[in-house]
């Protein structure tokens, strides 16, 4: 524990903790090499037009495979990322690579669009409104064939600065998603506050939605007020077909989850979307 010693502190740890302290600096420094020696992979999982049983774009995300102790959770290795000054250049990666894809579909005539997850530390000097611009023209795509996700605990750092970022992008054309939304702080008072233009609902209320009445109707409810609001709603984590059915009857606009695919390497993702859409569309 901490020893307060005159007016320095000395910190103590046990043989646990220095473990755990070795054991963190060491994925550090892993995570380093990582970065440095392209061992990070980009997927992404599809997002579904509900209505029309279409695909209509991909949500990218991290993956990390540690030579030693296997797939390391985003979850875990972002704020890493986050805490050793990585993530600008991993999330310059990540819109470079989702751009590249993008324009390689746009060229076999597929039409869809990536949504990149943005950290806290990405804003605003490591993801310009302007060097986004530079690689959408790099790749010659449209600003709407990206989406930029973002988290609520994201807006709560730094208010103003936020909200200047996002209103530059929203200007640019891009669209704005509201991630995991239903789980943060005030994300009404955000919605307001905010130029996002959709909400994802959080997969915690669609994973109880069939057996729990009570998130049933919180996931209506959101979608209600999102279309008097005029905004998107994506839904996440749908794993079956009752959720999807639900969903559809709830006249909800999109949706992602394992129920369709789970995340695939980027290489993989237009033809799982081909395959998806077959499937749906004898469905819708
Ligand atoms: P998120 O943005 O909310 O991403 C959705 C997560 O839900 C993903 O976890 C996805 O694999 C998972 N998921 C999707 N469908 C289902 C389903 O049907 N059932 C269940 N149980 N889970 C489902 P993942 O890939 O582990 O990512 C976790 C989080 O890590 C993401 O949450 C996001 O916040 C963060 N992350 C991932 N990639 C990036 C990135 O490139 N940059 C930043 N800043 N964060 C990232
Ligand atoms: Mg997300
Ligand atoms: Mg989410
Ligand atoms: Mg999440």
């Amino acid at each position: 524990g901490n020893v307060p010693v005159g007016s320095h502190t000395c910190i103590f740890f046990n043989p646990v903790q220095e473990a755990a302290v070795e054991h963190r600096r060491r994925m550090e420094d892993d995570l380093r090499v990582a970065v440095a020696t392209g061992e990070l992979e980009l997927y992404c999982q599809p997002i579904v037009d509900l209505r029309q049983g279409r695909v209509v774009g991909g949500e990218a995300l991290l993956r990390w495979t540690h030579p030693q102790h296997g797939a390391v959770p985003p979850e875990t290795f972002v704020p890493m990322a986050e805490q050793i000054g990585l993530i600008g250049e991993i999330g310059r990666w990540v819109l470079k690579e989702a751009c590249r894809y993008i324009a390689h579909w746009r060229n076999v005539e597929l039409d869809l669009y990536v949504s990149v997850n943005v950290s806290v530390r990405q804003i605003p000097d490591e993801l310009a409104p302007g060097m986004v611009a530079k690689t959408l023209e790099q790749y010659g795509l449209p600003p709407q064939a990206l989406a930029i996700e973002i988290t609520e605990s994201l807006l709560m750092n730094d208010v103003t600065i936020a909200q200047e970022w996002i209103a530059s992008l929203r200007a640019m054309g891009l669209h704005i998603y509201m991630d995991d939304f239903g789980t943060g702080y005030s994300s009404l008072s955000y919605l307001k506050r905010f130029a996002l233009d959709t909400v994802k609902i959080d997969r915690s209320f669609v994973r109880d939605m069939s057996a729990d009445n009570s998130d049933f109707a919180l996931v209506n409810a959101i979608i209600t007020m999102a279309k008097s609001l005029g905004l998107g709603v994506v839904a996440e984590g749908i794993e079956d077909e009752q959720q999807f059915r639900l969903l559809r009857q709830s006249d909800c606009g999109f949706g992602q989850g394992n129920y369709f695919s789970r995340p695939v390497p980027m290489s993989q993702f237009n033809t799982i979307a081909m395959r998806i859409n077959d499937e749906l569309a004898s469905y819708c």
